[in-house]
């Protein structure tokens, strides 16, 4: 038995005898509930001798219930023999070296109107009034909303990579970098990059998968995936481009996930014993981020080309 942090179950609750767990459970279940950790049972809480229980109240008003309790690790889930490279992006928040394209559904953008107007209404409010605290509970309500929808959707985009791949490569973003350029700051917190890695990361762990975190100064828009000629310079505005070296026709986000996938192969290779991930160093940077979770392990990865049937 082994306690993992992934297997807490939140419940939202109005009093402890009156769970609904929104995270774990399909269907709103009264007076008791199901988790990951019993999936087969509907348990009154007290049948599930929790380790940790602690309850919370959100800004939002509600009342969450967590519940930490000591379950088996999860059977790892069947080989596929597949592997895919992603790159991250904005307008599509993540592409595949499949071709596969998943749209960005930018949850804040679209309810940004309403919580503008939610944050106005406050802001005119006297201070310590009631209405102001009505009002603020409002604004706590929809940032939950976005916060919610964002968070279900990465996890419906994680758990399909990691159910249908053995290898999943992604690069190191330099997410706190790219917030400080203030026109993008909003547009990429939206996209919730980091959460998604988060979630690969223990999801990859807890089904036997691996993820290999590339470094983030691999060049892997401007090199051609079919043949690896470098081009000296790729505007961020080009989507397609043709290989002056061999003609090859390319997609920008399909080619970087390929070139993505092929350096994350080569160093799953290197190493092929780290379960976790492995940090890549590009020849000639001296800058060396630690990738999630693991030894310091460095490779320096070529330009290596995916060749197919890999
Ligand atoms: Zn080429």
């Amino acid at each position: 038995m082994s306690r993992e942090a992934g297997q807490d179950c939140t419940g939202r609750a109005a009093c402890l005898r009156d769970l609904d767990s929104t995270e774990c459970n399909p269907v709103r279940v009264r007076t008791a509930f199901r988790c990951r950790a019993y999936p087969d049972q509907t348990q009154q809480a007290v049948a599930l001798d929790p380790a940790i229980v602690i309850v919370a109240r959100e800004p939002d008003g509600r009342w969450y219930v967590t519940f930490t309790v000591d379950a088996d690790t999860p059977a790892p889930l069947e080989r596929t023999s597949r592997t895919v490279g992603v790159d991250l992006g904005v307008k599509a928040l993540a592409v595949t070296s499949d071709g596969e394209r998943v749209g960005n559904p930018r949850h804040l953008e679209r309810r940004a109107k309403n919580l503008a107007r939610y944050q106005r209404r406050m802001a005119r409010c006297q201070n310590g009034s009631a209405n102001r605290a009505k009002a603020a509970a409002k604004v706590a309500r929809a940032h939950r909303k976005v916060r919610n929808a964002r968070a279900d959707f990465l996890h419906k985009v994680s758990i399909r990579l990691v159910r249908k791949h053995d290898v999943i490569v992604i690069e190191d973003l330099n997410v706190s970098g790219m917030v400080r350029n203030r026109h993008l700051a909003r547009a990429i917190s939206d996209c919730g990059w980091g959460e998604l890695r988060r979630q690969l990361v223990y999801k990859c762990e807890r089904y036997g998968r691996r993820l290999v975190v590339m470094d983030r100064w691999y060049p892997s828009s401007k090199t051609c995936s079919a043949c690896g000629h470098l081009l000296a310079e790729l505007s961020p505005s080009t989507r397609r481009w043709t290989c002056p070296s061999c003609r090859a026709r390319h997609d920008r986000d399909i080619n970087a996930a390929k070139n993505i996938l092929a350096a994350g192969l080569a160093v799953a290779r290197t190493f092929p014993g780290d379960a976790c991930g492995a940090d890549v160093r590009h020849s000639g940077s001296s800058r060396v981020r630690s990738a999630v979770k693991q030894e310091p392990q460095l490779a320096r990865a070529g330009i290596p080309v995916l060749r197919g049937g890999e």
